[in-house]
């Protein structure tokens, strides 16, 4: 993943953040990708530092090297949100900004910094920037500052409570994914994520040629959600979670 890529931060030193201007993600292709330390996420997440995606496969060495430098430094949400906005400042903006492949803004005033860098990316050469966050019940859509914002929800309830905050389009985590087009999930109308199937052994598209997620005006309109089923790592958890601690599938994203 993006393990061996330049690490790129406001003052040039990895303190939490760590932005690349190409990831080498194979699902997202080249676009540009933020990293942040674990520090920033919501602590009721039940994977938090106990077996989330970002610090599973190639993806948990860049989780890793950014926590251990937050944690030196005792960094807080507002502090990497701070050091995320510069960092995404410094990018060209000639390539789409995916924020956030690990890590969140948990305060209105970190959502706001890196929201407005978002929006400032966006006018740099009109490619978008988008972000799912998992703080919406702390974090008002309107603290984004017009960023492209999904919030994560796991069922039709959340998505109604995160609706009154202000969210109108939203990333849902399913099961196993029933077909290639449009489904019913929790009677919410799921849009699979297209990079999740392969054709004849490749990957169908990638997040750079796609545009499901940046278009959040549409997602509002046609009141669809996008759906992302679990991976091989992540399925595993869910037999280990059901197994030992009697969680539900959705408690494990
Ligand atoms: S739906 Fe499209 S933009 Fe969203 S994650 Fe999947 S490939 Fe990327």
């Amino acid at each position: 993943m993006d393990a061996n890529a330049n690490i790129a931060a406001a003052d040039g030193v990895n303190l939490g953040v760590a932005v690349h201007e190409v990831t080498t993600n194979a699902k997202m292709g080249a676009i540009s990708v933020t990293h942040v330390a674990q520090a920033s996420c919501p602590t009721t997440c039940p994977l938090l530092r106990a077996g989330c995606y970002a610090e599973l496969g190639n993806q948990r060495f860049v989780t890793d090297r950014v926590n251990v430098a937050a944690d030196e430094i005792h960094a807080a949400p507002y502090e990497l949100a701070l050091r995320e906005s510069l960092a995404i400042r410094e990018l060209t903006g000639k390539r789409k900004l995916r924020v956030h492949v690990v890590g969140d803004c948990t305060t209105a005033g970190g959502a706001r910094l890196v929201g407005q860098a978002m929006v400032d990316h966006e006018r740099k050469h009109g490619q978008p920037a988008w972000v799912y966050t998992h703080a919406w019940p702390e974090v008002e859509a309107d603290d984004w500052v017009g960023a492209r914002v999904l919030a994560s929800v796991h069922s039709k309830t959340e998505l109604y409570s995160a609706l009154s905050m202000g969210y109108r389009a939203f990333a849902l985590a399913t099961p196993r994914h029933l077909t290639r087009k449009v489904y019913s999930f929790d009677r919410l109308d799921v849009i699979p994520c297209p990079a999740q199937f392969k054709t004849r052994g490749s990957r169908s598209t990638t997040c750079e040629h796609c545009r499901i997620c940046q278009n959040v005006d549409r997602l509002a309109t046609v009141r669809r959600v996008v759906g992302f089923e679990p991976d091989q790592h992540t399925n595993r958890l869910i037999k280990r979670h059901g197994q030992h601690a009697g969680a539900r599938w959705t408690d494990l994203f």
